[in-house]
């Protein structure tokens, strides 16, 4: 029987760890994977989605759609993951300025985290009842001014695994 969470905590001690961290999430993700960020403004959720991003082969610059709530960016599997890489879409959301979760599915939103591209959602906290039963959820918050704490919670089979995986890789990083 798989476990139906499990988690995992890191404390990273300057951006660029973060960054590495976010990075060797970014290689194992597939399409359909869904990834939230919760954490004061400040605790490194964009800077962590920066590593993701470059992870899955995104050389474009990431920061947060503020403005937008939502920005799309053309990614693609790890090659290490099959012997030829995949297109693999990155959604990258901002709820900041979400004022009520019924806009997400007002806008359409959901059909995103039900879909075949990867997203990633910063302040995820601000629509806790939208959100399905699996996935990947890392809560940031602030140490000090350089160090800032990761904790992973995995609900699911597919994200319990994506959490194995991803704490075998980091033993190197952290
Ligand atoms: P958020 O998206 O959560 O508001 P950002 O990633 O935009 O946060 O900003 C994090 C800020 O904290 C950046 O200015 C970054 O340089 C700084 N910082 C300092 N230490 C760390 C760390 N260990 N990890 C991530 N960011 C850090
Ligand atoms: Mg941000």
């Amino acid at each position: 029987e798989p476990a139906v969470t499990q988690s995992f905590e890191i404390v990273t001690q300057r951006p660029t760890q973060t960054q590495r961290l976010g990075a060797a999430l970014g290689a194992l993700l597939g399409p359909g994977d869904l990834i939230l960020l919760d954490g004061q403004l400040g605790a490194g959720k964009t800077t962590f989605t920066q590593g993701l991003a470059k992870g899955m082969q995104i050389v474009d610059v990431v920061n947060s759609p503020t403005f937008t709530l939502l920005k799309e960016y053309r990614g693609s599997t790890a090659s290490r993951q099959s012997p030829t890489s995949q297109p693999l879409a990155l959604y990258h959301f901002d709820l900041y300025r979400l004022d009520d979760p019924d806009e997400i599915l007002d806008l359409g939103f959901e059909d995103y985290f039900y879909g075949s591209g990867v997203c990633v959602v910063e302040w995820a906290g601000k629509a806790d009842e939208i959100w399905p039963t699996d996935k990947l959820y890392i809560r940031l918050s602030l140490v000090d001014e350089s160090k800032r704490r990761l904790l992973f919670v995995a609900s699911g089979p597919r994200y319990c695994e994506l959490l194995q995986q991803f704490q075998k890789n980091t033993y190197a990083i952290t």
